[in-house]
């Protein structure tokens, strides 16, 4: 029997979050789809473990995007409309920065938010409201842009704070409110959830991040992220999908500047109208484009003026007790010895200690994520890969076991307990641990880095001349919308409907 079609519609290389969102949106749309994933499971870096019998979650702290049954954001309503049914968990918190002089636990909602930082820092209610609000217009205003684009002075009109703020960075729009620094200090935390400094964000993407979060709270799914890829492969394949596992697809197969197919490392040749590539754009135009004289020379260029973003150093533990008896209290700390996010990304540039963690206690959202007496415990840290590609195989695992151990230690003392004490299991993941399983480009996770001359406005200007090979998408952290699971599953489906609009005009022809 033949293992392969003659011809398929798409070729998605990839099967994580990003590749089957793509594949979803096409096999909805009736087309005929082949998804070919490297790994024996789906999900990349969405996945789960498990050690001593007990399933670990491996990365997710919280899925953005999501909102409430009744609530929906565009992620959560795209996988109910895509008839995925993820069974989501509410996380309890904002977060609890633990930062000079502050201790203080934040909660979801607008004006929750403003209170709690108020109690904080007295006097800061009004203006952090204020803040908010420009962020959920702005939030409003990016989500409608997105589906509507308008002419520049209909966007003037209808648009006007997001057309005011979107040439400045989020410092620059947080300094114009005059805030206390300690107030300052407790908007800032989740910064190194889109990978950039504060003067360095854009204030567009620091308010979609913020309205997003703090409007409507994150979520996990109950089985781990694993849930969302196993559940979306499930559904793609009852839509008609084809997936193949341990199918790694070497090649990219290009004639005259369009596509024709791929070439997987068993040998398969497979003849697609178009791919989309789940693998980096610096990895398909160094070495899978086939003939290499097909590379166009502006993707070379490309992909060598786009910053790469963070990578992920993460030690996740199962431990012995309940996080009350090991004074866990929070689901989500984020923790440094100063908010100074200019210093602390200079500082994510080495190979430690590491200075601003965000620790994790799934058991708050999630009760039943390990047996009962037990805590699930991660410490993250989100270096740039520039420290890490220094060391050398020799060294890695000296330098592994010390930042985890730096890292653990950091954690006991702000919980006033030996962890070390109560680990049951412990699993060290690295940036060459991100990069050798889900093949990402120097193991990055969020794609490149969202820069005032680089990030999603600027992407949706530049989108028609950045498609270098005909019929050649991207869809992955490291397209237009970057940064996480979440903007993954946006990133899908934006390539599947750019797919969809190009088969449209052939069909037009
Ligand atoms: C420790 C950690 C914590 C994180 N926490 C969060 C969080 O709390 N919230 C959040 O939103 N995000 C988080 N992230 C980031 C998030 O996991 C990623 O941004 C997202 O999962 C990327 O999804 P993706 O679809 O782009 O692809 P990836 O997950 O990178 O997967 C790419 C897929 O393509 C396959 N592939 C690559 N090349 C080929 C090839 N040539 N042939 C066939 N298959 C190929 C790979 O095997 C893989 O399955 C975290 C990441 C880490 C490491």
């Amino acid at each position: 029997m033949k293992y392969y079609k003659d011809h398929y519609d798409v070729i998605v290389i990839g099967g994580a979050l990003a590749g089957l969102s793509s594949a979803l949106m096409l096999a909805d749309k009736g087309k005929d789809v082949l998804v070919l994933e490297r790994h024996n499971l789906p999900g990349g870096i969405a996945t789960s473990f498990v050690r001593g019998g007990i399933e670990m979650e491996a990365t997710l702290h919280e899925m953005m995007s999501i909102g409430s049954k009744k609530n929906r954001l565009k992620v959560g309503q795209f996988f109910d409309d895509m008839g995925v049914d993820i069974d989501w968990l509410k996380v309890p918190e904002a977060y609890h920065a633990s930062l000079p002089g502050l201790e203080v636990t934040l909660h979801p909602g607008y004006k929750t938010f403003a209170r709690e930082i108020d109690a904080a820092v007295p006097g800061s209610y009004s203006k952090v409201l204020h803040l908010m609000h420009l962020c959920y217009r702005v939030f409003n205003s990016v989500n409608e842009l997105s589906i509507h684009p308008m002419s520049k002075p209909m966007m003037l009109l209808k648009h006007t704070e997001f057309v005011k703020t979107a040439g400045y960075s989020a410092k620059e729009v947080i300094d114009t409110f005059e805030l206390p620094e300690k107030a300052v200090d407790l908007l800032a935390p989740y910064w190194i959830y889109v990978g950039s400094p504060l003067s360095e964000l854009p204030f567009t993407i620091y308010a979609v991040l913020m309205a997003d979060y703090i409007g409507w709270g994150s979520y996990v799914p109950r089985k781990f992220s694993h849930e969302m890829a196993l559940k979306m492969a499930e559904r793609a394949e009852a839509m008609g999908v084809q997936i193949e596992y341990r199918q790694e697809v070497e090649k990219i197969l290009v004639a005259n500047g369009g596509v024709y197919g791929v070439r997987t490392a068993r040998g398969d040749e497979i003849h697609a109208d178009y791919v989309i590539s789940g693998a980096y754009p610096n990895k398909v135009y160094t070495s899978m484009i086939e003939p290499a004289s097909e590379v166009p020379e502006k993707a070379i260029r490309q992909v060598n003026a786009r910053r790469l973003s963070l990578t992920a150093f993460s030690v996740v533990m199962l431990l012995d007790r309940e996080p009350e008896e090991l004074g866990i209290r929070d689901y989500s700390i984020f923790s440094g010895d100063t908010m100074d996010t200019d210093e602390l990304y200079e500082d994510l540039t080495g190979l430690g200690p590491y200075r601003y963690l965000t620790t994790i206690c799934l058991n708050y959202a999630n009760p039943d994520a390990v047996p009962k007496g037990m805590t699930s415990l991660s410490i993250t840290t989100l270096p740039r890969a520039d420290g890490w590609k220094t060391v050398s195989a020799e060294d890695y695992d000296r330098v592994k076991h010390e930042v985890a151990k730096q890292m653990i230690d950091d954690m006991s003392k702000y919980f006033g307990v030996n962890l070390l004490d109560h680990i049951v299991e412990i699993v060290i993941e690295t940036p060459m641990t991100v990069n050798r399983y889900a093949g990402a480009w120097n193991g990055g996770i969020y794609g490149y880095t969202h820069r005032m001359e680089d990030h999603i406005i600027a992407r949706l200007q530049t989108g028609d001349e950045e498609r270098l090979i005909r019929g050649l998408e991207f869809a992955g952290a490291h397209a237009i919308s970057g940064n996480g699971m979440g903007p993954a599953v946006t990133n899908g489906r934006k390539a599947a409907k750019n797919v969809l609009d190009a088969m449209a005009k052939e069909a037009e022809k």
